[in-house]
This record gives C-alpha cells, sequence and structure tokens, in this order.
C-alpha cells in the first residue's frame, strides 16, 4: 500500500475520503469534532505540499436522498475555523456544478463536496456514480479507516478508477498501532474483551485466541461464558444459543495455553436502572471466592470489586494491552465502576496500550482516561474487524492499485 507521502500532490487535484459522519446535536451543531481533528494532519500536508484538496465523506444513514439534516456543510464551517483558511463546499458531489467548482480550485485550496451517500450509488458502488467521482481527480488518499470495512464505493471501487491512490495519516497510524498491538507485540499481550453479546464479537474472540497471552472476559458477555460453566445469572442478559460455543472457547484458550479471566463476582442489580438496589454475588467460577445467591429476577449489570481488582492485576502485568468493550453498563454511574477500575489499570500500565473505538472509546472518555491510553481507534466496526483477523476492504483497494 502507498502512502500519501509516496505521491506527488503538488498542483494535482488530489480527492480524499474522510469520514465526517459526526455527531451532532438537535440544532445541528456538532457535538464532538474529533473526526475532523484527526484529519488535520494530512489536510494540512496537503495545502503545505500544494495540492488542490477535494474532500469526501458521508454523513448519517440518507438513503440515496438528499435529506437536509445530513447535509456536511457544517462540516466544512468547522474546519474551515481550525485551519484558519476557508473551506469551499458544494451541494453535491457529482455533476457539472461540481465539476466547474473543481476546475476553479488553486493549488492549496480545500472544497468538502455534499454526502455521498445522498446518492445511492454510494452504497451499491454504481459503476457511473465512480466515474463521475473519478473524473473530479488525479489522485485519490483514503483517510476515513473508521469506513474502511465498508464496500462502498468511495472506499472500494474509487480507489481501483484513479492511477494514483495511497492511504493517508489517519489510516496509516490506524494500521500500524493495530499491528504493533496485535500482529507484532511486545509480550505479554493482554486482551480486554466485553460489552453487550458475545455474537457481535464472537470472531473477533477466536481470533484473538491465537494472538493473546492472556484474555480478560467482562461485560453482558461474560454472562453467557460463566452460564456455560454453570454458574447461576439469573436474569442477566444471556445468548442462549452461544453457550456451548463460549464453553469451546474456554476448551481452546485452555488448548492454546491462554490465560482466560471471567469474573469470580458480579454487581446484580433489581432492575435495569440507575437507581435500582444492587448486591455483588460471588460467581463461584474458581476457588477464590464462593458462589452466593442470586436474588429473584435480578441482572448483572457490572464485575464486581473483587472481579475488577483481579482483571487490574492481570493488565498490570501486560506490556501490550487490547480493550474493546465496557464491563458493566457504564453509561450508568451506579454500574460504571468495574470500566473505571479497569479503565485506570490500563492507564497506570506502562505497557503499550490501544483502546477500540465505539463505545469502548466512550467509555475510556466517561472514566477520564483518553489521555492516558496509547491510542484510542476512530473505529470502532473497522477496529473490531481487524480483530476478527480480516484484512480491510479499503486497505485491500489500496494495496491492488
Ligand atoms: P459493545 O458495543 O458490544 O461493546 O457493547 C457495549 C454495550 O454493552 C454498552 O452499551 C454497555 O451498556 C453494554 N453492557 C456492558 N455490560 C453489560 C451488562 N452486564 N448488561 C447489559 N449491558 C451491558
Amino acid at each position: 500500500m502507498k502512502s500519501v507521502k509516496d505521491i506527488q500532490v503538488a498542483g494535482r487535484r488530489v480527492m480524499v475520503r474522510v469520514d465526517y459522519n459526526l455527531p451532532m446535536d438537535e440544532n445541528l451543531n456538532i457535538s464532538d469534532d474529533n473526526r475532523i481533528l484527526q484529519t488535520l494532519p494530512l489536510i494540512e500536508y496537503l495545502v503545505q505540499n500544494r495540492a488542490k484538496i477535494i474532500l469526501i465523506s458521508h454523513m448519517g444513514r440518507p438513503k440515496g436522498k438528499v435529506v437536509t439534516a445530513l447535509s456536511l456543510k457544517p462540516a466544512a464551517l468547522r474546519l474551515s475555523e481550525l485551519l484558519k483558511q476557508p473551506v469551499g463546499f458544494i451541494s453535491d458531489c457529482i455533476g457539472t456544478e461540481v465539476q466547474k467548482k473543481v476546475s476553479e480550485l488553486n493549488d492549496g485550496d480545500i472544497l468538502l463536496l455534499e454526502n455521498l451517500r445522498f446518492h445511492e450509488g454510494e452504497k451499491s458502488g454504481d459503476p457511473d456514480f465512480v466515474k463521475q467521482l473519478a473524473s473530479l481527480c488525479d489522485v485519490y488518499v483514503n483517510d476515513a479507516f473508521a469506513v474502511s470495512h465498508r464496500k462502498e464505493a468511495s472506499i472500494v471501487a474509487l480507489p481501483g478508477m484513479i492511477n494514483d491512490s495511497a492511504a493517508g495519516f489517519l489510516l496509516e497510524k490506524e494500521l500500524l498501532c493495530y499491528r504493533d498491538a496485535v500482529q507484532n507485540p511486545v509480550r505479554p499481550l493482554v486482551a480486554v474483551i466485553g460489552g453487550a453479546k458475545v455474537s457481535s464479537k464472537l470472531d473477533a474472540l477466536k481470533n484473538m485466541l491465537n494472538h493473546v497471552n492472556t484474555l480478560i472476559i467482562g461485560g453482558a458477555m461474560a454472562n453467557t461464558f460463566l452460564k456455560s460453566q454453570g454458574v447461576d445469572t439469573g436474569a442477566s442478559l444471556i445468548e442462549e444459543d452461544l453457550v456451548e460455543t463460549a464453553a469451546d472457547i474456554i476448551i481452546d484458550a485452555r488448548k492454546k495455553g491462554v490465560t482466560l479471566h471471567l469474573p469470580v463476582d458480579l454487581v446484580f442489580a433489581s432492575s435495569f436502572d440507575n437507581s435500582a438496589d444492587k448486591v455483588t454475588v460471588g460467581t463461584g467460577i474458581d476457588l477464590s471466592i464462593d458462589a452466593g445467591h442470586v436474588p429473584e429476577g435480578w441482572m448483572a449489570l457490572d464485575i464486581g470489586g473483587q472481579t475488577a481488582q483481579l482483571f487490574a492485576y492481570a493488565i498490570s502485568g501486560a506490556k501490550t494491552i487490547v480493550w474493546n468493550g465496557p464491563m458493566g453498563v457504564f453509561e450508568m454511574e451506579r454500574f460504571c465502576d468495574g470500566t473505571r477500575v479497569i479503565a485506570k489499570a490500563i492507564a497506570e500500565s506502562a505497557a503499550f496500550s490501544v483502546v477500540g473505538g465505539g463505545d469502548t472509546g466512550l467509555a475510556a472518555k466517561v472514566c477520564g482516561v483518553e489521555n492516558q491510553v496509547s491510542y484510542i481507534s476512530t473505529g470502532g466496526g473497522a477496529f473490531l474487524h481487524l480483530m476478527e483477523g480480516k484484512e480491510l476492504p479499503g486497505a485491500r483497494a489500496l494495496e491492488k492499485c
């Protein structure tokens, strides 16, 4: 895969696929501009190197129709403020008006095109849509890691239509961090996996067994593992159809010499509610703590204090840490303790620590450790895709060029 630095950009029309799928509040103001901030190094580089910069992105799910609330215009305004230079905007991404605007660009100018998903062709990969986008540029750069696990036109088909295609700085950084964390880690490598469902992370769990020294499982997904070992999980979230699979993963971990940690105690709540009554109950999964009584109808919403200490101790021995998924319902203050202890342990460790995007990135922020870990990925789905051991379609498309 070429890097943008390998390509001559001066005076050329450089189309950059960014991810400006920004969270907006009810007044259509940007509530978090991190995705724009992440692209600044590349855009500043292209400005300094006198490229004609054309930015393309999607926003939300307009399903091939123009939806005013999903316009990228606010992103152009914010980018302009951050760069302290004008950023042009045009209310479509293909067509004669766009061609005209692009032809008027001077070296170092920036133009953001309207939401790609206002055209069905972005999702369907319609060759005519791709051709029209390709006609606007001489160079293609992918800097949208968070979308690179998708097979959309601007990610997969477009680079194939342009002679000079390369990875941007953010995509390179993400792939490099993942490689250093999982494919070529300083050992021991500890993975902390949590979140709601085993099903959504099943492939990642299986693949991580081939890489890690220690696997820590928390969050609701731990319930299915505990159930497979005969633990009473009350009315907790369980995936009955995966109980057997969970048991197989435990056996596989043993075969592969991976140390697997499951919760030794859980915080049960009377209801799914931040003011619910709660009680900590031992799981009896090992000899460290006896199994306790789960009140009828109660559900596990966090790992218990002893588990948190056990997990934190395992984390303290790591040289590399990968964290994906909260240890409990961290969105409710009452059930955030376990996630906070683990986040702090990761932050205090001297290990190289990589945190998955999406909910895990948010959990790191809620726990105040976002500046104390080595790297927080900008992509939840794309990061998980890598953890599953799969290549990103967006990266493969660049390799083929
Ligand atoms: P994921 O996107 O799979 O990482 O899941 C994140 C979600 O899992 C968060 O919204 C958490 O509230 C939820 N979660 C974590 N632990 C539990 C639990 N014990 N019970 C219910 N939901 C949980």
